[in-house]
């Protein structure tokens, strides 16, 4: 686990962890919706992210977690809405990262 998610919390690590991630999910789906911008963001990893949710999804119901069924439905649908609309719009970017982009490549 990075330590720069551990130190933004000042509680457990794990639901830490799980915030962050969550907050990260959210701010893609909206940038992604919103500003059509699909910087930074693989839809090969996306995609093997669905199949694993799937995958831990199957286990956590074959084991009759209702928790842990629950927050990987949560995740299996947040990137499965991630991966399609990394998808429908592949090679756009938005002014703000492109301008990121052009002065990172320039200096
Ligand atoms: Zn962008």
């Amino acid at each position: 686990m990075p330590a720069a998610v551990i130190d933004e919390c000042s509680g457990d690590p794990g639901l830490c962890w799980d915030r962050s991630r969550g907050h990260r999910l959210r701010t893609a789906v909206i940038h992604l919706h919103k500003e059509h911008c699909s910087a930074g963001i693989s839809p090969r990893a996306y995609s093997l992210w669905c199949v694993s949710s799937v995958l831990f999804l199957v286990h956590a119901v074959m084991i009759g977690d209702a928790v842990f069924t629950v927050v990987q439905l949560i995740n299996l649908v947040a990137t499965s809405v991630i991966t399609i609309l990394v998808k429908r719009y592949g090679r756009h970017v938005c002014l703000t990262h492109l301008q990121a982009w052009t002065s990172a490549t320039e200096g």
